[in-house]
């Protein structure tokens, strides 16, 4: 009973490891608005260097991140192309309205995956008296249609016909991590052709805090005063970096494991009477299965969970999203499985 709960709510739970901890104490900070903190600098340049990209921004959220992107690369009273259940539309606060003054131009895709396609027949027509799209913003991996990767070549398919059509591209990169490992290749590779990149630290790598933007200096010189007036500007940061440049090095390495420990999870799932999910549909570190079927709805069910000993999160009335993190292991997600096993088969009685 005394055993401690296993939070697979998201991987933003994680705790700073003991390196990350020693690595913010010691760290050479500075007033990071005069561009003088050497650790912000570092893990920017840092940042850059893996993508491949002239510059980078470190930003205290990826919620900012994005926005800082489309300020930087809209107009108000323009669009911006998303899917149904992305990030960018749903979980930020109306901040692409509210804010940077564009239009939400949704469009569904099956497993929240687009492709060019479906993207080219959501452009407006250049005409003077309608609205003009600006932006096509992609989320790879796809948080809601349970971490779903985009193929590489769908990615660069979207990129390079917005291209053509001189709109901007930005990935919401959150977990880029984790489709660059599901992919097995590099972050670079999987991202080059985007305008703007912002991936986050604080998920699956494990930092504490942050995020950045990554792409062209000009991009970067035109996010910087976007973010300060935004409240982004921060001074000492050099502490937050610190740990995010730990999280940068040691963080990429492991998400295999997560998401061993997801599929994992899902397979004992499936083998459950009246819960549905498949796990090959399992690409990376997040799981969402059905519990109606086991006369439950995913409040009561979780409730159960809790009562027992894990967190998860409803992603409506009757689904369910559990994350696996640097922070559970496969014993942790073994009795997670158990404990999950008995709450079906008590709703069974
Ligand atoms: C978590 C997340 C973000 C940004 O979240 P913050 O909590 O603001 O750092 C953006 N996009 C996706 C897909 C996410 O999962």
């Amino acid at each position: 009973m005394s055993e401690p709960v296993v939070d697979l709510r998201s991987d933003t739970v994680t705790r700073p490891t003991p390196e990350m901890r020693r690595a913010m104490a010691e760290a050479e900070v500075g007033d990071d608005v005069f561009l003088e903190d050497a650790t912000v600098n570092r893990l920017q340049d840092r940042a850059a260097e893996i993508f491949g990209r002239e510059a980078g921004l470190f930003t205290p959220s990826g919620t900012m991140g994005n926005l800082v992107s489309i300020l930087a690369q809209t107009r108000p009273g323009q669009e911006v192309i998303c899917e149904a259940a992305g990030h960018v539309y749903n979980y930020e606060m109306a901040s692409m309205s509210a804010i940077a003054g564009v239009l939400p131009r949704v469009i569904e895709a099956d497993n929240g995956i687009l492709d060019w396609e479906r993207v080219e027949g959501a452009i407006r027509p250049s005409v003077y008296y309608r609205a003009q799209t600006a932006m096509v913003a992609i989320e790879n991996t796809h948080n809601m249609a349970g971490g779903t990767v985009y193929p590489v070549e769908v990615a660069d398919e979207i990129c390079d016909g917005a291209h053509a059509r001189g709109l901007r591209v930005h990935l919401d990169g959150a977990r880029i991590f984790n489709a660059a490992a599901a992919l097995g290749r590099d972050v670079e590779a999987v991202t080059r052709k985007f305008d703007s990149v912002q991936f986050c630290l604080s998920k699956g790598l494990g930092a504490p805090v942050g995020s950045l933007i990554v792409g062209s200096r000009d991009l970067v010189e035109r996010c910087r005063p976007i973010r300060k007036m935004l409240g982004g500007g921060m001074r000492q940061a050099g502490v937050i970096a610190a740990a995010g440049l730990v999280a940068l090095e040691t963080g990429p390495g492991r998400l295999v494991e997560d998401h061993a420990n997801a599929r994992f999870l899902a397979e004992r799932l499936a083998g459950l009477p009246g819960v549905g999910v498949d796990p090959e549909s399992v690409q990376t570190n997040i799981v969402i299965y059905d519990v109606s079927g086991a006369g439950l709805d995913a409040g009561m069910f979780l409730e159960a969970a809790q009562r027992r000993g894990v967190l998860g999160i409803p992603v409506d009335r009757s689904r369910v999203r559990m994350v696996t993190h640097r922070d559970v292991g496969r014993a942790d997600v073994e009795r997670a499985a158990a404990i999950l096993e008995e709450v079906v088969r008590e709703a069974a009685r």
